[in-house]
């Protein structure tokens, strides 16, 4: 099956590779498998040096990488060199804490745990991210000492090359970092093969229950991260002059296809008029168009069908009775652009209201006070992350303590970071990435007593 690059800016192709042949891939897997007996031996100060160059490597041709994962999947290309500024950040703080977060823990006086590497942990990655993604993972893995296999969205065929070149060029021995140019069917077959040791996901829910399945049949180790429907809660208390702006970027990012972007907007009735009105305003004033020139806040979507799902969704909810404040209308020309568009009046039952939308679609709903915004902002099958914006301290505590999601930010949104868990719960996904949590989650936890 060939792999192409398409711009998502004019609708293009670019790039087309051929995938890798079933032989290609049990050579690339065996390759994976010897590296990970020889560096599972390395020290932790051999892995930082090696993570250390990678990070020097990305750092030393930003422009360029950036350049390329704007052209594969559409992100303004300001935000393109911000994700791979934060790998190469990512990458040197792995190389840097992973010793001491990897370290023994004593128990008693003759007993500790001690945190071991399991063998190669198989990546099945999106698109949205396509280089933050792959190095959340890989940078614990390679700390750990654990080796890395790739199989990227289809539609990144190029940074999912780069990346492995980058690590070669990092002098990473041959095997230690793998891509496999596969689709998705012969995932399951990958997860089942005995060479691979545990598997790790990020995206849709149907790839995660696929994958889990998968691996579940296997009794294989995995962590999914899923979808997102992050509620945005705007209390009587928030400052709006920092509220809507955030609101605006936390929903617009990526072109409003993060896991972790303001999906809600659940609004206190005392403000909710003024920050309705100020938050669309800001909305239609936001610049769509070519993702490289500058002035753009907003490029397109990644592809014609991601489009097609995002209209659907919109028209469904303005069919059902929903008001669109702005945008919500399919512009024409070359490109898979949707506008930033408001909604309010969406009820229970639309697809909007139920569904992930992965676009730079908001939904404002009205709460009469802070138990109904709660309640409304846990009214969600998803568990990803939460933003709540209050200056007052004992709301913020009710809030942080309420809220259902992986991760709450207060007077903020939502972001990762190498230093902080990532990951979701409900039908978010299970376990974390990043931090030491990352770094042990494919770890053989080893109990050693001295007798
Ligand atoms: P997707 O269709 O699920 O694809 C993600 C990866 O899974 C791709 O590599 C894809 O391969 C593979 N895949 C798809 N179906 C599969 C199956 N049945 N078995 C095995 N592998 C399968 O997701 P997407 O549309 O690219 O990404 C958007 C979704 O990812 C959103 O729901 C978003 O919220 C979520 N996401 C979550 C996080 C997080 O950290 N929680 C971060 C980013 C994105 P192919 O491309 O070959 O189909």
């Amino acid at each position: 099956m060939p792999f192409t690059t398409t711009n998502p800016a004019t609708g293009s192709v670019e790039q087309t590779y051929a995938g890798h042949r079933a032989g290609e891939v049990d050579a690339r897997l065996d390759r994976a498998a010897a590296a990970y007996r020889r560096f599972r031996r390395t020290t932790f100060a051999e892995r930082a040096r090696l993570m250390t160059g990678a990070a020097e490597l990305l750092e030393g041709e930003l422009p360029v990488t950036a350049r390329m994962v704007t052209a594969e999947m559409g992100k303004p290309f300001a935000q393109a060199k911000g994700e791979v500024a934060k790998c190469a950040l990512a990458l040197r703080w792995f190389a840097e804490h992973a010793e001491r977060l990897l370290a023994d823990e004593e128990v008693t006086a003759r007993s500790f745990v001690r945190y071991e590497p399991i063998g190669p942990v198989l990546a099945v990655m999106p698109w949205n991210f396509p280089l933050w993604q792959v190095v959340r993972f890989a940078a614990p893995a390679l700390m750990l000492g654990n080796v890395g296999v790739l199989k990227h969205a289809s539609n990144v065929p190029q940074t999912a090359l780069y990346l492995e070149d980058l690590f070669r060029r990092a002098g990473y021995p041959e095997g230690v970092f793998t891509t496999l140019l596969v689709g998705s069917a012969e995932v399951a077959g990958i997860v089942a093969d005995d060479r691979v040791a545990a598997v790790t996901l990020t995206g849709s829910e149907a790839a995660g229950r696929s994958v889990a399945a998968a691996a579940g049949e296997a009794l294989k180790k995995c962590v999914l991260e899923l979808g997102g429907s992050d509620p945005f809660v705007v209390l009587a208390s928030a400052d709006l002059d920092e509220a809507v702006p955030t609101a605006v970027q936390a929903r617009c990012q990526n072109n409003g296809q993060s896991c972790i972007a303001a999906k809600r907007f659940v609004v206190e009735a005392p403000v909710l008029e003024e920050f309705t009105d100020r938050f669309t305003e800001a909305m239609a004033a936001q610049t769509v168009g070519d993702p490289l020139d500058p002035a753009t806040d907003v490029g397109p979507l990644v592809s014609e069908s991601q489009r097609r799902e995002i209209a659907a969704q919109v028209d469904d909810a303005r069919d059902r009775g929903a008001t669109v404040r702005c945008g919500g209308q399919v512009p024409d020309g070359p490109g898979w652009y949707y506008p930033p568009t408001v909604l309010t009046g969406v009820a229970p039952g639309m697809r909007a209201y139920e569904e992930e939308v992965f676009g730079p679609v908001a939904v404002v709903e009205a709460a009469d006070d802070l138990d109904h915004a709660l309640a409304l902002a846990n009214r969600t099958s998803f568990g990803l992350g939460s933003s709540v914006w209050t200056t007052d301290e004992a709301v913020q505590r009710r809030c942080v303590a309420e809220l259902e999601a992986g991760q709450v930010f207060v007077n903020a949104m939502v972001a990762s970071a190498p230093e902080l868990p990532f990951g979701g719960i409900k039908r978010s996904g299970f376990g974390r990435e990043l931090s030491g949590l990352g770094l042990r989650e494919f770890a053989n936890a080893k109990s050693v007593r001295l007798a």
